[in-house]
């Protein structure tokens, strides 16, 4: 049913509040809503497309290009085209260094820093381009329905942690959306299929998601309307692809094809690569197929030969997920499929045999968890009868962290009561107390955002800078209370104080601090990348220093020169407000900073071996 409201000052009739769902996925995100109880996708001009590959094109001239377009410079131009940015948010460059090989451009950074990708000279945070993404679809939403359109619910996988849900919110805040809900991916999926939405029933949900490049398995536990996650499994490097690659290897050791000439050949690798693709999804419904040309083919015992080991390695994860879950294969009441690989008849098959039971495949892989985001965003708009919206916090709790930035502890939303940590540590070496200023708000620099209060954490015995793990906890009850403590973990310290957070603050200024917030996102990211550029600056000259002081020995006059050299670039980038610049410094001093890093670790490793101690 569809809800219609009278505003009865003009008497004009109220459109139906719109929240839009958006599946923003590793490689294709999608947006859609709901209206008077349907679901609806969003398709591109010509009508055939609801996928918008996740890829971001940066031209020479300085434009932005998003989606199918900036797929076709994947080959052409690799460096500047960016694919696969999810797996990057709410990183930093230590989680992801590994699989930095696999990516075609660049990604810099220290150890324990967020990651930034580096087009010429300039540095982007996977948030400003994950924001890009998600601007292309609030236009695409707002071309098709011919009207603005802010608050959003955006989806996630359900093993996302804490920083890369709030990288996923400041991404969406970005651009210039309000996110109501992050939910996760698995929950969309069985809100599409209408599991859930029957509170009077308790089930327990597994969801089979593969995709192209990932695979991931879930257990939820739904009871009373709520979705509990019980277990996650998966493999972040395992999908359609996989499959693709299986069938490429089988036609060039059919034909004789040597893989000297695949690696010299490109083109020949990408047309073999591309006819693998079109023979898996035409085995989807055919028994045989042929090339064009008739060069390469394949039947489908093959086919299914090939998938096999595939196939066994997601049922040895859903084992895994199973037991994590504490619970027996047949104790799963419904089984969900998400992604477009989840179409191959021998997975469903294989599926329905390993679970004994039938699964749910009728909706379109590729659009259930936009479907499903869609149904929640209009429960929260209220269109959906019989559902009652739980409490949440109306606005973000965090502390102010070095330069006075904002570190959201409690995003805006959270169901409460809740509770929620974090660690720091010090900056300065001997570092007593620790001041810790709570804020509540949306803006990304403390001094937009209102303060409750402020304690000190003191007695922090001397340590290095860095060593001190300091826990700082929130624990919000369902009146509004907030209690907060801090806690030095190794000396046992702890300090709490208790806040309302709620006290003196009325809903419009509520709305107009959110308001403010999306208006000045901009502004606030920028200011918060210089920010936490300068912050990183600053404790590379500390260490840089240091380095040079303990390892002065081994280090040349002409080096240590070169060094000092390096840090005054960075102390001069860092007086100004360029933060490429000052990134650029940055990396300039790292770049050569790490051989003789190496080099000092290799004679401390040797003197240590020597016999002699290793240097403090
Ligand atoms: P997703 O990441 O969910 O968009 O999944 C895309 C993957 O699904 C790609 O590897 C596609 O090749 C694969 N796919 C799409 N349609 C089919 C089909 N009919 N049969 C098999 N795989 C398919």
């Amino acid at each position: 049913m569809a809800k219609i409201s009278i505003n009865m000052k003009s008497g004009e009739l109220v459109e139906e509040e719109l929240i839009v769902g958006i599946d923003l996925g590793t490689t294709n995100s999608l947006v859609a809503y709901a209206k008077s109880g349907k679901t609806n996708i969003v398709k591109d001009d010509s009508g055939q497309n609801s996928l918008v590959p996740s890829v971001i094109h940066f031209n020479t001239q300085g434009e932005i290009i998003v989606g199918e377009a900036a797929k076709k410079n994947l080959i052409t131009s690799p460096e500047r085209t960016i694919y696969s940015v999810k797996r990057l948010l709410g990183k930093s460059y230590a989680d992801v260094k590994n699989a930095e090989a696999n990516l075609s451009y660049d990604i810099i950074d220290q150890e324990d820093q967020l990651v930034k990708i580096k087009i010429d000279d300039v540095f982007y945070s996977p948030v400003s381009l994950s924001a890009e993404i998600l601007k292309y679809l609030k236009l695409r939403i707002e071309k098709h329905l011919g009207r603005k359109i802010s608050k959003t619910v955006i989806t996630v996988p359900a093993y996302f942690n804490d920083s890369q849900r709030q990288a996923t919110r400041d991404a969406g805040k970005l651009a210039g959306l309000d996110v109501l809900r992050i939910i996760n991916e698995p929950t969309a999926a069985s809100l599409a299929y209408g599991i859930g939405l029957d509170k009077e029933k308790t089930e327990t949900v597994a969801v089979y998601d593969l995709g192209g490049g990932t695979f991931d398995v879930s257990i939820l536990r739904i009871e009373d309307g709520v979705f509990d996650v019980l277990s996650t499994n998966g493999d972040t490097y395992l999908g359609g692809d996989d499959i693709d690659k299986a069938i490429l290897n089988y036609w060039v050791a059919e034909n004789n094809i040597s893989k000297a000439s695949l690696v010299d050949d490109k083109g020949l690798n990408q047309m073999l690569r591309l006819l693998a693709e079109e023979a898996k999804k035409h085995l989807s419904s055919n028994a045989h197929y042929k090339s064009e040309d008739g060069s390469f083919t394949l039947d489908k015992g093959t086919f299914e030969a090939l998938v096999k080991p595939l196939f066994d390695k997601t049922i040895n994860c859903v084992e895994q997920a199973v037991k994590d879950a504490d619970l027996k294969v047949s104790e799963i009441d419904e089984v969900i499929l998400v992604g477009g690989s989840t179409r191959i008849p021998m997975i469903k098959s294989g599926l329905a045999e390993y679970f004994k039971k039938p699964i749910y495949d009728e909706l379109n892989p590729d659009e259930v968890v936009a479907m499903g985001a869609a149904i929640q965003a209009d429960i929260l708009a209220g269109n959906t009868k019989g559902f009652l919206l739980i409490d949440v916090t109306p606005l973000s709790l965090g502390i102010e962290t070095m330069g006075g930035l904002m570190d959201t502890i409690i995003p805006r939303n959270s169901k409460i009561p809740v509770s929620a940590g974090r660690s720091y540590t010090t900056s300065v070496d001997g570092q007593k107390n620790l001041k810790v200023a709570v804020y509540q708000g949306e803006r990304d620099l403390v001094e937009h955002n209102r303060k409750l209060g402020e304690f000190i954490l003191k007695d922090i015995p001397p340590m290095a800078a860095g060593m001190p793990k300091i826990e700082v906890h929130f624990i919000l009850d369902a009146d509004g209370i907030l209690k907060v403590r801090a806690s030095e973990l190794r000396s046992g310290h702890s300090t709490e104080v208790k806040i309302k957070s709620q006290y003196g603050i009325s809903e419009e200024e509520m709305g107009r601090m959110l308001l403010d917030s999306i208006k000045h996102a901009e502004v606030d990211m920028k200011a918060k990348a210089l920010l936490e550029a300068k912050n990183e600056g600053r404790s590379i000259v500390l260490s840089s220093n240091k380095f040079i002081k303990q390892n002065a020995e081994i280090l040349d006059p002409s080096e240590i020169e070169s060094l000092h050299s390096h840090m005054n670039d960075l102390n001069i980038a860092m007086n100004g407000d360029n933060k490429d610049a000052i990134n650029n410094a940055m990396n300039n001093l790292n770049e050569f900073a790490n051989p003789l890093a190496q080099r000092a670790m290799d004679y401390n490793i040797k003197k240590a071996l020597e016999g002699t101690s290793l240097k403090d």
